[in-house]
């Protein structure tokens, strides 16, 4: 192919039917910048919509295809009104179909007789068997329609983007795949003895796959389609970050010299630093004072106390009149950061600025000029910092809090934030301090971070009492609900979690918005704050703000709470439908909790039946406490089976790898990365392209 004639796959997504600017910002918000990218949007999850199951042979927590005659419909009067549809089927049971949000006409379609074929997962309800917000089609006796031959991919979503719109920009994209194959990048010396397929066949088998691919072998991520492209994106990372470590070698740094105003700000602590956390202060001292760029990684358990260890880097380099950026991953977070290093730092004289999103135009103007001027030394926000409109002025440290939480590729891109034309001829780069509470083995942690030099905060605060934690089911709600209230008269600060899984942020918000207000019908003097995604960054503020104050007694949250969020004197926490989350998102929500000397209790609640599987991971949840020893049982049960349906927080944010089910694959990856990395620059260009989002930033960092 000559130059002239570029690939359709590579061109713009407007010359898509249907793309115009407005749909454009949306998939940007995905990652997705031209047509190639759609075909690396990889399905998430797979619906099995060929076979269809007994409504007696359901139970919760799986998702089922039932058709049955509809019985009656109708709609509750509660201020939320829901639309309620009965079915039953051949096996003589029924199944009611839930729907939040409805339209009149919709309402009408669900006539009595008339049949409902629904999709959906099932959950036990006040009326039996119910499915939330099936996908569903009606029709008549006499018109039945086929079922499906193939699998239904269903994709990560954004706001605006629904499953319909983005399966016919995909199945746009892959007929084009079809004319235009994409060069294969891997040689066939390499995949043959591997039994990985072609790039474009894998491609086509994941968006499209027949039954005869083997629904079981997809849904468990066994199959050598996918298999090819985990090995691909591996392969990208790993060649990436050999990539970046040799190129950050080159660069120069601002040097920091020992702080006196850091040394005041250790007197002024109302505890001493603990062993690790002077021995990792020390290894990042020595970073900073030389010239070349920090990489440091700085792995530390829940409650570890890696903020103060930021606070005094950060320190260092604004006393030799550096500016610090700080990133963290959501605004919540970002809210407490600022607060705390207000406290911390304004008594030094340091001006502490936070950008956020809930800022009037002008406000952040202002904000954005202090930043350029070199007025705000310390600067706290989320990802948009990193935003093209960000400017600094002198910055020299950067610092990535949960890093986790942002994935590989999206560190690579800030490697190149923040460069600075210097006056020798060596480039300027900030020195990057990226902090973690990833339990994740160190072997792996190795790879995943194969650019980063390591320090581990291996010890936690003295005076810490381990959490205690107890595993019950969900039949004891009530009785959890009341020893909660009991509590709560006696001064404790409880959170009650809601995690819906797979759900939508409106449902999610929803079972935290139920629960709340049985607690308010309940127990009408308990003072309840409710915070949830869909809340405006000011609310979540003020409730935050109140729950520190202790002006709540109870925080009803949704996982929004997850990371980072520091309030000591909370020591009870609830989960509930605990059996969904993995080892890794568990522990770091128990980490809400034992974080002052307060005895903390956990309280996991279940939904039966639960599978093998669950009960080994609430059974370590409730031995353990240590993050490392947890993520090591993690791996040795997860089987790939589980994987698929439950999020996967707490991996890195690979678009199909996983670094813990796919940990096979590593060695083989870095040995094909290193011979590879010797020969082609070419072929690197060609996978990052492929996989890796807001590539554009960094590929020339
Ligand atoms: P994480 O590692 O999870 O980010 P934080 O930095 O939020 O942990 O620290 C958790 C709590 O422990 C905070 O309230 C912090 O002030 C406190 N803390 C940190 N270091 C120490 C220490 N050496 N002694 C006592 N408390 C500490
Ligand atoms: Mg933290």
């Amino acid at each position: 192919m000559t130059e002239m004639s570029e690939s359709p796959l590579k061109q713009s997504l407007t010359t898509l039917k249907g793309v115009g600017e407005k749909m454009v910002e949306k998939l940007n918000k995905l990652g997705l910048f031209n047509v190639q990218d759609l075909l690396f949007h990889l399905p998430r999850n797979y619906q099995d919509k060929t076979v269809l199951t007994n409504i007696s042979q359901l139970y919760p927590g799986t998702e089922a295809l039932i058709e049955g005659e509809i019985l009656s419909q109708h709609m509750t009067q509660s201020r939320n009104s829901s639309l309620l549809v009965k079915v039953i089927d051949g096996s003589g049971q029924t199944l009611t179909c839930r729907f939040f949000h409805f339209h009149f006409r919709q309402a009408q379609q669900f006539k009595r007789g008339s049949r409902l074929r629904a999709y959906g997962e099932i959950n036990g309800g006040p009326t039996g068997l119910e499915m939330v917000h099936p996908t569903y089609q009606l029709f008549s006796e006499d018109n039945i329609p086929p079922l499906e031959t193939t699998l239904t991919p269903s994709y990560p979503l954004t706001d605006g983007i629904g499953q319909t719109t983005l399966l016919k920009l995909i199945k746009q994209a892959i007929s084009l795949l079809k004319h235009y194959p994409l060069p294969e990048a891997i040689s066939e010396d390499i995949l043959i003895p591997l039994n990985l397929p072609g790039i474009n066949q894998a491609l086509l088998t994941l968006h499209e796959p027949q039954a005869s691919d083997g629904l079981a072998s997809i849904k468990s991520f066994r199959h050598p389609a996918q298999q090819r492209l985990i090995f691909e994106e591996l392969l990208t990372s790993q060649l990436s970050l050999q990539l970046m470590r040799e190129k950050q070698r080159q660069f120069s740094a601002p040097i920091f010299p020992a702080s006196p105003q850091a040394e005041q700000l250790i007197q002024q602590l109302p505890f001493s630093l603990t062993q690790a956390q002077q021995r990792v202060m020390a290894e990042i001292r020595q970073d900073i004072s030389q010239p070349c760029p920090m990489q440091r990684l700085v792995q530390g358990d829940v409650g570890s106390g890696k903020t103060i260890i930021a606070a005094l880097a950060a320190v260092q380099a604004a006393e030799a009149g550096f500016q610090v950026a700080i990133m963290a991953p959501t605004e919540i977070l970002s809210e407490q950061h600022f607060i705390q290093f207000s406290e911390w730092l304004q008594p030094l004289n340091l001006n502490v600025a936070w950008l956020n999103g809930r800022m009037k135009v002008a406000e952040k103007r202002q904000a954005l000029e202090g930043m350029v001027s070199g007025e705000a030394q310390i600067i706290i926000g989320t990802h948009a910092l990193f935003q093209d409109s960000v400017q600094f002025q002198n910055l020299g440290l950067v610092v990535i809090d949960e890093q986790h939480r942002f994935g590989v590729h999206q560190r690579l891109a800030l490697h190149s934030k923040g460069k600075v034309e210097s006056e020798s001829a060596l480039e300027q780069h900030p020195h990057q301090l990226i902090m973690t509470a990833t339990p994740i083995p160190r072997t792996l942690a190795m790879t995943a971070y194969g650019d980063l030099d390591l320090s581990i905060i291996d010890e936690l605060p003295p005076g810490r009492q381990p959490i205690q934690t107890a595993v019950l089911s969900n039949e004891k709600r009530f009785d959890v609900m009341e020893n909660l209230v009991k509590q709560c008269e006696q001064g404790v600060q409880a959170y009650w979690v809601c995690p819906l899984i797979e759900a939508s942020d409106l449902l999610i918000a929803q079972a935290a918005e139920v629960t709340a207000q049985q607690f308010t019908e309940q127990w009408p003097n308990l003072r309840i704050g409710l915070i949830h995604g869909r809340l405006k960054g000011a609310e979540k503020g003020q409730i935050m703000k109140a729950f520190k104050a202790h002006e709540l007694d109870l925080l009803v949250a949704t996982t929004v709470i997850e990371v980072g969020v520091n309030v000591p004197n909370a020591s009870l926490m609830i989960i509930e439908n605990a059996e969904r989350l993995g080892l890794a998102q568990l522990h770091q929500l128990r980490g809400r909790v034992g974080r002052g000397s307060k005895q903390s209790h956990c309280v996991l609640l279940y939904q039966s039946p639960m599978s093998e599987t669950s009960k080994k991971r609430l059974s370590i949840m409730r031995a353990s406490t240590d993050g490392f020893k947890i993520a090591e049982e993690d791996l040795k049960i997860r089987g790939p089976g589980e994987i698929l349906g439950t999020r996967q927080t707490g991996g890195m944010l690979f678009r199909i790898a996983d670094l813990q089910r796919d940990a096979e694959w590593i060695p083989k990856v870095k040995q094909v990365a290193e011979a590879l990395a010797q020969s082609d620059d070419d072929v690197i260009e060609a996978l990052q392209d492929r996989w890796i989002g807001d590539k554009r930033d960094y590929q020339q960092a």
